[in-house]
């Protein structure tokens, strides 16, 4: 039996308009045969919270599901189609923490691969350093299974989900 990968290049087989063979191109795109269609992979956005309370400690959350369930994260999310960095930021941290913030600074970005039901998405985590008024009343819900803060430098970037978020934190302790 062919081998199989989350690759999209594995994965996207046929034409979505026509049904006609996609054809990679090149690392990126695909090019159907039948009608011409011409997909382009792209990153896909998603942010991210750095926030720090009174204490010097990193806010984490538990994810709920799978990828990586069960391991820390930053508080964030993929930004929806048509909707600003800024606001998806926003919106995630009331979903996942019913959070308010009160400011935020752009930090980097960081690419990583997200497998999520057997294809990789490529997405580009851009990480935002928030400020927020009231950090007693965390509620998790949503893709969050729980919160916790950990002091900056005891960290475990081990239980960390992802690459790019590993990353994030490890570059926001060299910048401090
Ligand atoms: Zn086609």
């Amino acid at each position: 039996m062919e081998k199989t990968t989350t690759s999209p290049r594995d994965v996207f087989r046929f034409c979505p308009r026509c049904g006609g063979n996609f054809n990679l191109q090149d690392t990126h795109s695909f090019l159907c045969a039948g009608c011409g269609l011409h997909y382009f992979i792209n990153a896909n956005a998603a942010v991210c919270a750095l926030i720090i309370d009174s204490r010097d400690r990193l806010l984490l959350t538990v994810r709920a599901h799978d990828p990586a369930q069960g391991m820390l994260d930053l508080p964030g999310g993929f930004v929806d189609p048509l909707e600003t960095a800024e606001e998806a930021l926003a919106r995630e941290l009331r979903e996942e923490l019913d959070l308010e913030i009160d400011s935020l600074t752009y930090f980097g970005s960081y690419p990583n691969r997200y497998v999520f039901s057997g294809l990789t998405y490529f997405t580009l985590d851009l990480a935002f350093v928030c400020r927020a008024g009231d950090l007693s009343g965390l509620k998790p819900g949503d893709d969050v299974a729980g919160a916790l803060f950990v002091p900056l430098p005891e960290v475990d970037l081990e239980k960390i989900a992802f690459d790019s978020i590993r990353t994030v934190i490890d570059a926001y302790r060299r910048s401090r």
